[in-house]
């Protein structure tokens, strides 16, 4: 039986080589985003593939994550990637940030991923409990953070990270792995064109980690390659 993972912003970058990643491994792939209407990619591959279902999904939309998780009861879940983010406004420091956008980046790369988790949480805990991977960024690690700013995205990603550490010490009796993954710093619209590895071999990477990792790794924050980023 094909394992199935549900993948959130899958409609480009990151969440799209993700998507072409485990639909290539044989994987049956949920994959969500805002406006499957203008999601070409997906679309194009979903007439190829019976393996790929196209799901709109805001993950600011706490009744949709549940209408969608009730749609979905009977499908074991093996993998939820929480991967949807937002950089908020650039050009923004000390003096000037807008807390209106900060509550906006919040409720995507903080509060989104704890909901997901919250609402696919039956169908994780299955006979083979599946795995929790939040995308996160190193730009989010403190020990990493020397040049200060990017308060907004920082801070977003610090607490997404400490909500997988909650999510490791509640769900790992029970199985279920979560951890916090950084992809690398990536060509897609938030890491822009000078960033320094495809999408694709990003994907290639974490789908890789993905699949080595067992319950020791659960609470852990590790990069594409696997190598562990310091909190
Ligand atoms: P992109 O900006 O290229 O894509 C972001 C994705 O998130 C899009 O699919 C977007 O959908 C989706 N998204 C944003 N808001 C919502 C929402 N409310 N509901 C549903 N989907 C939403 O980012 P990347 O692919 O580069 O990043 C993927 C993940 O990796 C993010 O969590 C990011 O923070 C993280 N990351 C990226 C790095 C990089 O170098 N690129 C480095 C470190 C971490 P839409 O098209 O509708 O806007």
């Amino acid at each position: 039986m094909k394992k199935n993972v549900l993948i959130t912003g899958a409609n480009r970058g990151v969440g799209l080589a993700l998507v072409n990643a485990y639909l290539n491994a044989g994987w049956h792939v949920f994959a969500c985003c805002r406006q499957p209407d203008l999601a070409t990619e997906l679309q194009q591959r979903q007439n190829e593939t019976e393996a790929l279902t196209l799901l709109a999904l805001d993950v600011t939309d706490h009744q949709a994550i549940l209408s969608l998780s009730q749609q979905m009861a009977d499908i074991p879940l093996d993998l939820l990637i929480n991967n949807a983010g937002y950089y908020g406004p650039k050009g923004y420091g000390f003096g000037n940030t807008d807390a209106d956008e900060w509550r906006k980046v919040f409720e995507i790369n903080t509060i989104a991923p704890l909901k997901l988790a919250e609402a696919f949480y039956p169908q994780l805990k299955s006979e083979n409990p599946g795995i929790i991977a939040c995308m996160s960024s190193k730009v989010g690690s403190m020990t990493e953070n020397t040049s200060g700013g990017g308060y907004i995205y920082r801070s977003s990603k610090a607490a997404l990270n400490s909500v997988v550490k909650s999510l490791s010490n509640d769900l790992l009796p029970e199985g279920i792995i979560s951890v916090a993954l950084h992809p690398g710093w990536v060509q897609t619209e938030m890491g822009g064109p000078n960033a320094l590895i495809a999408p694709q071999t990003s994907a290639k990477g974490l789908m890789h980690v993905i699949n080595n990792l067992s319950k020791i790794d659960s609470g852990t924050f590790l990069d594409y390659q696997g190598k562990a980023v310091a909190w």
